[in-house]
């Protein structure tokens, strides 16, 4: 497995493990990560948990521990346990529990995860640098406990970085719920004055998932642990958040972390997507609507009936993503009944179908992957947020970088036409279409060789070198 690279082998390569919580919109910009900094010349290892490396092996025909060159370097894979599938009766449904997983991951799987890194020195590839992820704090615990430089990917906004800063630190009131008065609007350095659904939902008194909220919060207790934050964004678009928070807590932005042309063979895609690109081939440019909530969204029967109806009426085409545990909210008989005009799917390859020429608008949930995806691709929004940092990607998409439009739940079916014809027909449709195609550029010079986040990924590149030296 010694590959020759210039002056480097893979085994000589300085080593960076990164590692991600077990979830679609953690694995994606981990493992874009993971990938740009293989591209540069250094051994990467990806690690998740060991249910989710099975998925990604077989979708990207890869095994545990081989090596897949990328760039001027190599990716590799490797998972640990976290301790539900030692005990020989793995109940996937366990793992929708979030708050019940994120404790079993800090419990059992931080000590699994242990055992993997030390087990890379004990083979020849000591790591140089491990990076982890805002679910999981205890990854820079880990690698404190083993002297091992660390740093932290955020995979969300500058600007919920921002939110989320200021509320653990207590800099300013905030909301207590929805409805009360006590607190009209949070005023935060860099960031547009933000009501009580413009926040995070983590953080009102009603969100259901404590263990969730008291997770993300305890990142920032031991933050000055990591030597390096990154945050999935960049520079021209987030600015003045940057700037303001920049003064607060050293964050680099390396972003959008979305596929390019280097290795998209190697994808992380829990669910196999199904094809619909000969499809979209068949369609007028410009004409779909496609419309999707991620992968951990499931909408009220009621939601699901008006957003059927709501796309089934726009008049126009439209791709919907509708997940397998979903499939049974859909009104029935509709697949049959929108036949030849609507195309439902279970998985989709989204960073394709936004790059087509017959999308015309994307109804998202503004998870932050998919907000930099449609970004990246000059695509129009219809913002469709239901919580988390969703409502404030809504915010961000509408008000300040001005590329679409808001639902409001709860959502009525001929909302759905109404919106379409608002980000795709006339002069406002036009003004939006100017903002995404600049936007589309920007973020496309920022990862470019030499762009802003370009620039910031090599540092750290040329960083870890100098300390292996
Ligand atoms: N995604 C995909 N196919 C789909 C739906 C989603 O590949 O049919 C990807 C999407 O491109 C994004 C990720 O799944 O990278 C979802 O992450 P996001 O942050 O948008 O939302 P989450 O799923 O975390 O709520």
């Amino acid at each position: 497995p010694h590959t020759t690279m210039g002056k480097e082998t893979a085994t000589t390569a300085p080593h960076a493990l990164l590692v991600s919580f077990p979830g679609q919109g953690h694995i994606n910009p981990v493992l874009r990560f993971a990938k740009r900094l293989a591209s540069k010349g250094l051994l990467v290892t990806f690690s998740s948990t060991v249910d989710i490396g099975q998925r990604i092996c077989a979708s990207t025909e890869t095994t545990p521990g081989t090596l897949n060159p990328v760039g001027e370097g190599h990716l590799r894979f490797e998972f640990f346990s976290n301790g539900w599938d030692e005990d020989g009766d793995d109940d996937p449904s366990r793992r929708g529990d979030i708050d019940a997983l994120l404790a079993q991951l800090s419990t059992v799987g931080s000590v699994r995860f242990a055992e993997l890194v030390r087990r890379q020195a004990e083979e020849g590839r000591p790591v140089a640098c491990v990076i982890g992820n805002p679910f999981m704090p205890w990854v820079l615990d880990v690698a404190g406990e083993l002297n091992i430089p660390s740093a932290v990917l955020w995979v969300q906004s500058l600007a919920v970085f921002s939110i989320y800063y200021h509320y653990f630190h207590s800099t300013v009131d905030f909301p207590a719920d929805y409805g009360s008065d006590d607190v009209v609007s949070v005023d935060l350095p860099g960031l547009p004055a933000l009501k009580v659904d413009d926040l995070p939902s983590f953080l009102l008194e009603s969100n259901p998932y404590k263990t969730l909220a008291s997770v993300i919060l305890s990142q920032f207790d031991n933050i000055n642990k990591a030597a390096w934050v990154f945050a999935n964004s960049f520079e021209e678009l987030e600015h003045d958040a940057l700037e303001a928070i920049s003064k607060l807590s050293p964050v680099v932005p390396i972003g959008p972390l979305v596929e390019t042309g280097v290795s998209g063979v190697i994808k992380g895609d829990i669910w196999k997507a199904e094809d619909c690109m000969e499809w979209l081939d068949r369609q007028q440019p410009r004409s779909v609507v496609y419309a999707s909530v991620g992968s951990v969204v499931v909408l009220g029967r009621d939601e699901m009936a008006e957003m059927a109806y709501g796309l089934r009426d726009s008049g126009r085409a439209f791709l919907w993503v509708v997940r397998e545990d979903c499939r049974h909210q859909l009104p029935e008989g509709f697949t049959e009944d929108v036949k030849g005009r609507g195309m439902v799917v279970a998985w989709s390859p989204q960073d394709e179908v936004l790059a087509h020429r017959a999308i015309a608008c994307f109804v998202t949930h503004c998870g932050w992957n998919s907000t930099l995806e449609l970004l990246t691709a000059g695509v129009p929004v219809i913002a469709y947020p239901q919580w988390g940092d969703q409502l404030t990607d809504a915010k961000f998409l509408v008000d300040v970088y001005k590329v679409g439009t808001r639902l409001k739940a709860p959502v009525e079916r001929g909302e759905f036409a109404k919106r379409v014809g608002e980000v795709t027909e006339g002069e406002k449709a036009e003004e939006v279409r100017g903002r995404c195609l600049a936007l589309k550029e920007a973020a496309a010079r920022a990862v470019a060789e030499g762009g802003s986040s370009d620039r910031n990924i090599q540092a750290f590149v040329d960083d870890i070198r100098r300390r292996v030296c």
